[in-house]
C-alpha cells in the first residue's frame, strides 16, 4: 500500500472517530475531517504545480498542519523533507540546498526563533527554493484556497500513479554523533514500520496517542502519527515543543491510552511539582526510546502512571525506525533489560566490527539489520550509503548489542562512545546504570577524553540533586570502589546544570567530550 491508500482505509472504517485533536487550540478532526483537510492541502500543492518527486519542506514545530502536509505529500507522490526545528540559518540552508527543496511549509516562528527572518536570509542563497507558505498566516490560507482549482478526480488521477517503493521521506538523523544525514524512506519502508509498531503495542480504534515528542523526527511521524492512522486511532498534540504540564494534561483531558518520550522526557514529567494532581488513569502503553532508558525510571512508569504494558523501541533513522520492540506480555526484566527482539520480517545479527564475523548469542559486537525497514540511501550521497548499507543491504547501525539466548536484544552503547583506556573497552552506559544509584545524582553522563597516559580516562559528568551540595570526586570514587572494577571508575568529575541536547532528546557526548578541558 501506499500511505495514501492506507489512510483512505482507515477513513471507510471509521469515519466518525477521532483521527486528529490539537489540545492547545481546541481543533479536533474526526477520520472522514481529517481525509478531507488531507484532500484539501493535497490539492492546494497540486495547484502550486508540485509534482511527483519534487521536494517539499516541512521546518515546523508540533501542530496539526504538520501532520496534513505529512499525509498530503505522501498522497501527491511529493517527497516530504523533515527540517529539525531548532535549525538557525546555516544550518536550513544546508538542508535547503542538499535536498533540493523547492516548496518549504514553515512555522511563522517559536520561542526565541522568527523562521521568516531566518528564511529571508538564506533565500537568495537557494535557487531551487521558489515560494514559502507560512503556517497559520495568509499563505497557508492562499494554498487552502488554491485547492478549489483541482478536482477530486484530478487528485485520484495523481494517487494511480505511486508505486509504494517511491520515496516519500527525507528524514534526517537526531545529529547525536555530529552532523545529521537526509534518510530517504519510501512508503513501503515507514507505513509498515508504523503499521507493525502499532500492532506490537496492539492500537485499535479506541486508543488515543499522547505525541509530546517532535514530528520532524521519525519518533513522532511514524511511531506516532502512522501507527496511530494504519490501526484507526486518534494523535493527540499536547504542544508545539517539549512542556512537561502540558503533556499531563492532554494525557488527562483527552483521556488519552499511550503516551511517547525519551527517557528524559518521562523524567520531566514524573519530577514535574504538579504530577501528583493528574489523573492518568486512562493510560495503558506507550513507547519509550530514542536512547538507553534507565531502570529506576521505567519503574516509575509502570508504577505512577499506569503504562504497565510500556513498549521499549530500538531503532534509528534509516531503518524506518524501530527494528526491536518489547511484546505486551513480556515481563519487567525483559522491559528494563533489553530493547525487545526483531519485528516480524526484520533481521538482526551481531557482527564482529573489526572482521565482519557473525558472532554467537551473548557476546556484544556491532549489531545490523536488513529486511523492508533499510531505508533507500542517504539522499545524494552515495557513498555515505555505501559505509552504512553492505552489499547484502544490511545496514550497520553502528551500535554494540547483545543478542540474548531468548532472541532479546541489550543494546550496550555506541560504537563511537566506547572508551578504550589502556586497553580495556570500556561501555559508558554500565558506569551510568550503576551511578544513577547514588543520592546526589539527578543525571549523569560518561564519556572518555583524551589521556596521555591511558589514551583515554573516564569522566563522569553529573547534574547534582541539590546543587548546593554537590558531589566531590571522592565522594564518587569512594561509592565505585567496592562495586566497579579499578579501570573503570571515573577519574574526572564534571558538575553540571543540564546536558547539551538534541531537539529528539537526545545528549549529545560529543560536545560533553569537546567541551571538557574548555
Ligand atoms: P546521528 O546518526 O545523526 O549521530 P542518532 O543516531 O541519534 O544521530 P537517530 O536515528 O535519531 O539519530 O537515533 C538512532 C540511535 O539512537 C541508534 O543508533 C541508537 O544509538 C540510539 N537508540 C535508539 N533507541 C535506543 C534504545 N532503546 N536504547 C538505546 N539506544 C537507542
Ligand atoms: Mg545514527
Amino acid at each position: 500500500d501506499t500511505i495514501g491508500a492506507n489512510l483512505d482505509r482507515a477513513i471507510a472504517a471509521y469515519p466518525d472517530r477521532d483521527a486528529l485533536v490539537d489540545v492547545p487550540s481546541g481543533r479536533r478532526w474526526t477520520y472522514a475531517e481529517f481525509g478531507a483537510a488531507v484532500d484539501e492541502v493535497a490539492r492546494g500543492l497540486l495547484a502550486k504545480s508540485v509534482a511527483k518527486g519534487d521536494r517539499v519542506g516541512i521546518w515546523a514545530v508540533n501542530c496539526p498542519e504538520w501532520v496534513l502536509v505529512q499525509y498530503a505529500t505522501a498522497r501527491i507522490g511529493a517527497i516530504m523533507v523533515n527540517i529539525n526545528p531548532a535549525y538557525r540559518a546555516h544550518e536550513l540552508e544546508y538542508v535547503l540546498r542538499q535536498a533540493g527543496i523547492s516548496l518549504l511549509i514553515a512555522s511563522t516562528g517559536h520561542k526565541t526563533s522568527d523562521y521568516r527572518a531566518l528564511v529571508d536570509q538564506v533565500r537568495e542563497n537557494c535557487p531551487a527554493l521558489h515560494e514559502t507558505v507560512y503556517i497559520g498566516d495568509p499563505t497557508w490560507d492562499a494554498l487552502t484556497a488554491a485547492a478549489a482549482s483541482v478536482t477530486d478526480q484530478q487528485l485520484a488521477e495523481h494517487a494511480a500513479e505511486l508505486s509504494c517503493d517511491d520515496p516519500v521521506n527525507i528524514q534526517y538523523t537526531s545529529g547525536t554523533t555530529g552532523f545529521p544525514k537526509g534518510a530517504t524512506l519510501s512508503h513501503h519502508n515507514i507505513l509498515n514500520n508504523g503499521h507493525w509498531v502499532g500492532r506490537t503495542i496492539g492500537y485499535t480504534e479506541q486508543d488515543r496517542v499522547c505525541l509530546p515528542v517532535p514530528f520532524y523526527h521519525c519518533f513522532g511521524m511514524v511511531m506516532g502519527n502512522l501507527a496511530a492512522t494504519s490501526h484507526g486511532a486518534c494523535i493527540v498534540i499536547p504542544a508545539p515543543s517539549f512542556d512537561p504540564a502540558a503533556t499531563l494534561h492532554a494525557v488527562e483531558q483527552e483521556r488519552c491510552t499511550s503516551l511517547y518520550g525519551v527517557p528524559t522526557m518521562f523524567i520531566a514529567e514524573l519530577n514535574h511539582a504538579d504530577f501528583a494532581t493528574y489523573d492518568l488513569s486512562s493510560l495503558r502503553t506507550g513507547i519509550m526510546a530514542g536512547s538507553p532508558c534507565p531502570v529506576e525510571v521505567l519503574k516509575r512508569v509502570v508504577a505512577e502512571m499506569h503504562m504497565e504494558e510500556v513498549s521499549i523501541c530500538y531503532g534509528m533513522t534509516e531503518t524506518s525506525p524501530v527494528s526491536t520492540q518489547t511484546r505486551r506480555d513480556d515481563d519487567l526484566e525483559r522491559r528494563t533489560g533489553t530493547v525487545g527482539r526483531p519485528l516480524p520480517y526484520i533481521e538482526v545479527k551481531i557482527i564482529d566490527p573489526v572482521s565482519g564475523v557473525t558472532l554467537p548469542r551473548g557476546e556484544p559486537g556491532e549489531l545490523c539489520t536488513r529486511g523492508y525497514s533499510v531505508m533507500l540511501g542517504y539522499w545524494n550521497e552515495p557513498e555515505r550509503t555505501a559505509e552504512a548499507v553492505d552489499s547484502g543491504r544490511w545496514m550497520h547501525t553502528g551500535d554494540l548489542a547483545v543478542m540474548r539466548d531468548d532472541g532479546y536484544v541489550q543494546i550496550v552503547g555506541r560504537i563511537k562512545d566506547m572508551i578504550i583506556r589502556g586497553g580495556e573497552n570500556i561501555y559508558p552506559r554500565e558506569i551510568e546504570e550503576f551511578l544513577y544509584g547514588h543520592p546526589k545524582i539527578a543525571d549523569v553522563q560518561v564519556v572518555g577524553v583524551p589521556d596521555e597516559r591511558y589514551g583515554e580516562e573516564v569522566l563522569a559528568c553529573v547534574i547534582p540533586r541539590d546543587p548546593a551540595d554537590p558531589l566531590t570526586l571522592d565522594e564518587l570514587r569512594a561509592y565505585c570502589h567496592e562495586q566497579l572494577a579499578h579501570y573503570k571508575i571515573p577519574s574526572r568529575l564534571r558538575i553540571l546544570e543540564s546536558f547539551p541536547m538534541t531537539v529528539s532528546g537526545k545528549v549529545r557526548k560529543i560536545e560533553l567530550r569537546e567541551g571538557y578541558g574548555a
